[in-house]
């Protein structure tokens, strides 16, 4: 379960501070220490873990607080709030074009999970959002890449594009845009080629097929388990071609929470979707509220 360890730790910690009639000062110090410590071991970019503290500890020794009848509790709440603007607030929704279609840019590493998050994407606009989506595979390096979008297509009854792996990317998503526009699909998810490490040449394709129409949405799909080596991606994907959001997969497997915890802080980019799973309806909004509830328990 996704932040098993940190939601031990920091639970441990809150209890002791929870029943508290009166927090002094030193309470709050003593209770911050842990929770750097928890956060750190959580895999959370050091950085952010010392702001987070510092914010929480500066709210936390305030006289309202303080003076307040359940000083215990208000500081549990400020915890909350914190973990909650760490992780970006508000659930950020999807961006749609007015003019259909509306385009989104899969990006991200080999085997973070890209192929796989198209179509539990494609999956989740069709039913939540009742649209028609167009799945294309525009990955022509990896050529079980084509097959396995082809396979998930069928799966879902979804339709794929695809022209093999002989046409330029760029000209698969062009002409992709064009068959939605005549199919009447309403949102084009273009699954593009991901290499094992950042390149000066994927780079310069993404920006390609970033060039025929400016999308709606780069979401960037990085693997939680691999902690702030996730953040670093992120960082860099966005430095070279830009992303809108951030889909944060395999965290069902994720114990630590790091990169959850990190990427809107370091990146200023929301994470949009959650991955729970290998299944196809595995996809899940990130609710910051939610995830910082359940880390506090
Ligand atoms: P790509 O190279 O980025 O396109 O990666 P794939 O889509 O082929 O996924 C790589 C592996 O990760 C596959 O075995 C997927 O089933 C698995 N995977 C993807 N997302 C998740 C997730 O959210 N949870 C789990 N447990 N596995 C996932």
């Amino acid at each position: 379960m996704a932040f098993e360890g940190l939601a031990e730790r920091l639970q441990g910690t809150i209890q002791k501070i929870k029943g508290k009639g009166k927090v002094s000062e030193q309470d709050v110090k003593e209770m911050m220490r842990e929770v750097r410590r928890a956060l750190i071991e959580a895999d959370v970019n050091l950085k952010v873990v010392k702001e987070f503290v510092a914010r929480v500890s500066e709210r936390a020794v305030g006289s309202d607080v303080m003076k307040s009848l359940t000083p215990g509790q208000q500081v549990i709440k400020i915890v909350q709030e914190e973990l909650q603007a760490l992780m970006g607030g508000e659930q950020s929704p999807i961006k749609f074009n007015t003019k259909p279609p509306t385009v989104i840019m899969m990006v991200g590493l080999q085997g973070a999970g890209k192929t796989t998050t198209t179509g539990k994407l494609a999956n989740v606009l069709r039913k939540k959002y009742n649209r028609k989506p167009l799945l294309v595979a525009a990955d022509v390096y990896r050529p079980a890449a084509i097959q396995q979008l082809e396979t998930i297509g069928k799966q879902l009854s979804l339709p794929v594009f695809s022209l093999g792996n002989e046409v330029s990317p760029v000209e698969i998503a062009r002409q992709a845009i064009e068959h939605a526009k005549e199919e009447h699909l309403d949102v084009v998810i273009i699954d593009t080629a991901g290499r094992l490490h950042i390149d000066e040449e994927l780079m310069q394709e993404l920006k390609d097929i970033r060039g025929i129409k400016e999308p709606d949405e780069v979401f960037l799909v990085v693997d939680s388990m691999t902690g702030q080596d996730a953040v670093n991606v992120a960082q860099n994907f966005d430095e070279a071609v830009g992303i809108t959001g951030v889909v944060l997969t395999k965290l069902d497997g994720d114990t630590r929470g790091g990169a959850a915890l990190s990427i809107r802080a370091v990146t200023e980019k929301p994470i949009k979707f959650v991955g729970m799973g290998e299944k196809m309806d595995a996809l899940e909004p990130f609710h910051p509220e939610r995830m910082a509830s359940r880390i506090l328990g």
